[in-house]
């Protein structure tokens, strides 16, 4: 049967009155007489319902009569896109915006944007369209640089355009013209995904590359100390890995890596011919280096058999008297060495703080009274932000999996994900028997969810508002403009926008978030989501 159009009317859900017939509430509880009046009835207490009465809301980004609320982010829903992005890829914060600056700083909203751009749609939606304009590229506003979307007004038979961000005309190229309805519409504007939809993929054409669009990579980096050893993660994220190798995504052109730390680096040479990979010692982690960078990395439909006989044997190589002493933030950098010529994905599997080399960390938590305690919240120093954002500058992307027994700096090591786009991900303390089924599908989800790679990110907002910071994993060197090394689908981030002046009347409020970014299949693409809300008086 077909989704229903939403819940009857009187029966709004989450309402007291509906309540107790709603799918998973709490049974009423049998009480009577005075005792009753005493108790607090729980399906008596208004909550937000995460359940829909009658299967998934649905919902369409804009009507004929203009823009409705979206339905609530924990509620199941379909969503047409008829001119909006989905709420899914970008929801703001208010679903009309004042027009003057007063009213906004009356009602004491925060104004916002949650954008995520990779997000996955859901069962019966519409995935989001490519459109390749050749040589050419997408239409953009040669004034503010927005690009084409269904609010862009076209005049003088579809020979100019008037973007709807900052008032500009411009002429449209002699390829893309075509000539308007009596309605003033573009009369292909039904078969152009980028004029009748809010989020279209645009294929890049050259002028957006720097580089060949890069091939997925991704880079293992193991704790071998006695820490890691002896509570069973090294065992455990070797046999995770070595069962995910059958799992990576384009095998014929993904690559992959692994070095392993105690005391000194061991990085592998996966060169073709070996019948098992050559390890690599490098003592010095003062002075990291990577030995042979040309064969660290192998694409896997070539090097999975030599990797999965390495990743067999290494827990008995290290098996007895592993050394204590970990030299994480060298290991990391020598991993950067190793990436810096491709890119990539690195994930940490680290069941001990940092002890020697680079980017020692001391066990604050041990000499901290309440008067110095909010300390910890704050890095102990800029070691990692600073290799963090070395790495996102060569499009490294950094996942952290901490398996420690106690108190491991986070607030420190933490900027290396921050930085990078990355995910940080906490087992402590780390239980084989518990974690180990947990690790590994952590591990898989990262390796085998949509991502977008090398990616670049900007929201534009129409006149009057400006976009004033943004709250997420990526790294900014410029005020508009975030570096995301990596993108996967589950990322979002918050952009602040600020009212600068009285908005236009008789215009919308507009906003759009363009991620530029690779494709697991090697292609540049821009994401477009384009959303434009209606202006309120009142
Ligand atoms: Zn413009």
């Amino acid at each position: 049967a077909a989704p229903a159009m939403g819940a009857p009317p009187g029966a709004r859900p989450g309402a007291p009155a509906a309540a107790p017939t709603k799918p998973g509430a709490p049974p009423a509880q049998a009480t009577s007489g005075a005792k009753a009046s005493e108790r607090i009835d729980p399906a008596q207490i208004p909550r937000a319902s995460s359940k829909p009465l009658f299967g998934a809301t649905q919902y369409a980004t804009r009507t004929v009569s203009g823009v409705t609320s979206p339905p609530a982010a924990n509620t199941e829903f379909v969503v047409q896109d008829a001119g909006n992005c989905s709420p899914r890829y970008m929801r703001a914060t208010l679903n009309q915006w004042p027009e003057r600056f007063e009213l906004m700083s009356m009602c004491s909203m925060p104004l916002g944007l949650i954008v995520q751009p990779m997000a996955s749609p859901a069962q019966g939606e519409e995935g989001v369209a490519v459109v390749d304009m050749g040589e050419m590229g997408p239409l953009r506003c040669l004034r503010c640089k927005a690009y084409v979307n269904p609010h862009f007004r076209f005049n003088e038979q579809g020979r100019r355009y008037t973007c709807n961000f900052c008032g500009a005309s411009g002429d449209v190229p002699q390829q893309y013209a075509c000539a308007l309805g009596a309605d003033g519409r573009r009369l292909d504007a039904h078969e152009r995904p980028e004029l009748c939809r809010g989020s279209v993929d645009f294929v890049a054409p050259d002028a957006y590359m720097v580089r060949p669009p890069m091939d997925p990579v991704f880079f293992f980096l193991l704790d071998a100390s006695a820490a890691s050893v002896t509570s069973g993660a090294f065992e455990n994220a070797c046999r995770s890995i070595k069962q995910l190798l059958g799992s990576v995504p384009h095998p014929g052109r993904t690559k992959v890596g692994l070095a392993t730390y105690d005391r000194a680096i061991n990085f592998y040479s996966l060169k073709p011919g070996q019948t098992q990979p050559a390890m690599m010692v490098v003592p010095d982690i003062a002075n990291v280096y990577a030995p042979c960078p040309k064969y660290l990395l192998g694409v896997v439909d070539e090097c999975k058999e030599m990797l999965e006989g390495l990743l067999d044997s290494l827990p008995a190589m290290h098996r007895d008297y592993p050394p204590r002493e970990a030299a994480m933030g060298s290991a990391v950098k020598g991993a950067l060495e190793a990436l810096k010529p491709t890119g990539g994905r690195l994930f940490v599997l680290a069941s001990s703080a940092p002890t020697v080399g680079v980017g020692v960390l001391k066990d604050r938590q041990a000499g901290a009274n309440s008067e110095t305690v909010h300390k910890l919240a704050a890095p102990a120093d800029p070691t990692y932000f600073r290799m963090g954002q070395a790495c996102a500058e060569y499009q490294v992307c950094v996942d952290l999996f901490l398996t420690p027994q106690g108190y491991m700096d986070l607030a420190s090591l933490t900027p290396l994900a921050r930085e990078t786009g990355g995910d940080v991900q906490l087992y402590t303390p780390y239980n084989p028997a518990l974690d180990s089924p947990k690790l590994f599908n952590d591990l898989r989800w990262a390796i085998v969810r949509p991502t977008a790679l090398e990616g670049v990110l900007r929201v534009r907002t129409s006149q009057g508002l400006t976009v004033t910071d943004h709250y997420g994993h990526f790294c900014q060197r410029s005020a508009t403009d975030l570096d995301v090394p990596q993108m996967d689908c589950d990322k979002a981030l918050y952009v602040s926008v600020k009212h600068e002046e009285r908005l236009p009347s008789g215009m919308e409020a507009a906003f759009q978030c363009a991620l530029l970014y690779t494709t697991t299949e090697g292609q540049r693409r821009i994401r477009v989501h384009t959303l434009s809300l209606p202006v309120t008086e009142v």
